[in-house]
């Protein structure tokens, strides 16, 4: 018998099923329908619309953030936020290479490239300790801006990202930005419910971008918002994310290249909805996690947990096996049982893009991209 067996005899429990287990499936129980159909019934389905504001209104209540711009998704929002904190061409921007690729296409997009810097074990996100030896090591500061002195190039921008909803040491990284001079940028995508102390994800920098694709948790079908305390940074990624158009009765003008960035309305429809049932969706997810962690535990299996002063989303469960040999294993089985489960990313300095990336000493990385895992952490049940 196969020495996994009893873990999928512990998912199909939980998920109260026999058919195909997916790794996160999007759930519709309130008014999703109902404010859909008045999108349509009203004509406005595209960028102008009431739901558009609604939802922003109700993302920035939600995170406590002064702003809240609504776009086509994450990656837009990531490239944005970039553009507006002035990453140009030739530029470094300063990540973890355990991410999700679209952090590095954003970076990509401006004409920058990313240099990578370790992350702590028990976050899986970026660790300010290996962020200040990067910066002590390799960059001064010259004319007010950063430089990587064994590149020549100038460092405009740090991004770290919540990996899996656990929040990073951000108050920490926060610090070092802050000494440094160089805006901080956090990938939020998947923390949307989670905390450091009393404040949401993404609000401990210049700005944060949410992501609401299909498999995060809570969807607008496509989408992504940009959250902020900054309230002339929050006008203008309102600005460039809508054409960068100047209002006016009924002139065109534009004041600058702009983006076609804008959330349409059906999609904010959706997202007010399943916004108003984010808190129960979080509530599921914390009972999922305490029921995985206890059976984890006996099983002698590694199961992720938040640390204490943060909160998680827990939007992926994940283990760390033991080695890359019982992580594949874990990996053959369950997936041959009809249980989605998969590996971590692989680490962003391999793919043959960022190859020749700048990097720093990553063996934390490696030890988690080896051993990391995620298991089913839909609501759907
Ligand atoms: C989902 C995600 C994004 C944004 O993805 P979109 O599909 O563009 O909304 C960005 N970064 C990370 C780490 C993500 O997981």
């Amino acid at each position: 018998m196969d020495k996994y067996k009893n873990v999928v005899d512990f998912i199909r429990t939980l998920y109260k099923t026999d058919d195909f287990i997916p790794l996160h499936a999007p759930v519709f129980y309130g008014n999703e329908k109902k404010y859909l159909n008045d999108c349509i019934d009203s004509t406005f389905v595209s960028s102008v619309g009431k739901y558009v504001d609604l939802f922003e209104n109700r993302i920035a209540d939600f995170t406590g953030a002064k702003k809240a711009i609504a776009v086509v998704n994450g990656t837009s929002a990531l490239h944005a936020a970039l553009r507006l904190v002035g990453v140009q061409n030739g530029d470094e921007v300063i990540t973890q290479p355990l991410t999700f690729i679209a952090t590095c296409n954003a970076i990509s997009y401006c004409g920058a490239s990313p240099v990578f810097v370790d992350v702590d074990i028990d976050t899986m996100g970026l660790s300010p300790k290996s962020l200040s030896f990067f910066l002590d090591e390799n960059c001064e500061k010259r004319h007010g801006k950063i430089i990587n002195i064994k590149t020549g190039n100038r460092v405009s921008a740090c991004v770290p990202m919540h990996t899996f909803g656990h929040p990073v040491r951000i108050k920490e990284i926060a610090d070092i930005c802050q000494t440094w001079h160089i805006p901080l940028i956090e990938d939020a995508a998947e923390s949307l419910g989670s905390y450091a102390g009393d404040t949401h994800t993404g609000l401990f920098g210049k700005c944060g971008i949410l992501s609401f694709n299909g498999n995060k948790t809570i969807t607008t079908g496509a989408g992504g918002m940009i959250i902020t305390n900054d309230e002339e940074f929050g006008n203008l990624a309102k600005h460039i994310t809508t054409t960068a158009k100047v209002p006016h009765e009924w002139e065109f003008n534009h004041d600058m290249i702009g983006f076609n960035y804008r959330m349409p309305n059906l999609n904010a429809a959706l997202g007010c909805a399943q916004l108003e049932t984010l808190p129960t969706i979080l509530e599921t997810k914390r009972v999922i996690a305490e029921q995985y962690s206890n059976f984890f535990k006996e099983m002698g299996i590694d199961f992720i947990q938040e640390r204490a002063s943060v909160k998680a989303n827990y939007w992926l469960n994940a283990v760390k096996m033991e080695s890359a040999e019982e992580r594949n294993a874990f990996l053959q089985y369950t997936n041959s049982q009809g249980i989605m489960t998969r590996p971590i990313w692989t680490l962003m300095n391999k793919l043959n893009m960022f190859k020749d990336c700048f990097i720093g000493n990553l063996d934390n990385s490696h030890y988690l991209e080896e051993r990391i895992l995620n298991i089913p952490s839909g609501v759907n049940r």
